[in-house]
């Protein structure tokens, strides 16, 4: 997971959850769900610490380890080795966050 820090703090701190759902940083800045700006195949998710962060969505890991493995098996190429592990560690990552 990809803590994301508090904009407001310049990256100082980070946000937990709180009980309604709404993320706030120590300083007490506060971040709805919604505002949560993430761009390409990320979710926000939340560690068993209560941190936010952002992880890979599952089902994209699952696309990118796929095609890893086909290229890994057409090639033998070390970078779609390396590729098939970094998308099996998002996954997990992702999983750990229980994000499905
Ligand atoms: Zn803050």
């Amino acid at each position: 997971m990809n803590v994301i820090t508090c904009a407001p703090c310049d990256g100082a701190e980070t946000y937990r959850v709180r009980a309604d759902g709404w993320f706030v940083c120590p300083a007490g800045h506060e971040l709805a769900p919604a505002d949560v700006d993430l761009d390409g195949m990320t979710t926000w998710a939340v560690d068993a610490t209560g941190t936010l962060g952002s992880v890979v969505y599952p089902a994209y890991s699952l696309e990118l380890i796929a095609e890893a493995l086909d290229d890994l098996a057409e090639s033998g190429n070390r970078s779609a080795h390396d590729a098939a592990y970094s998308a099996c560690l998002d996954y997990v990552a992702a999983y750990r966050c229980g994000v499905a």
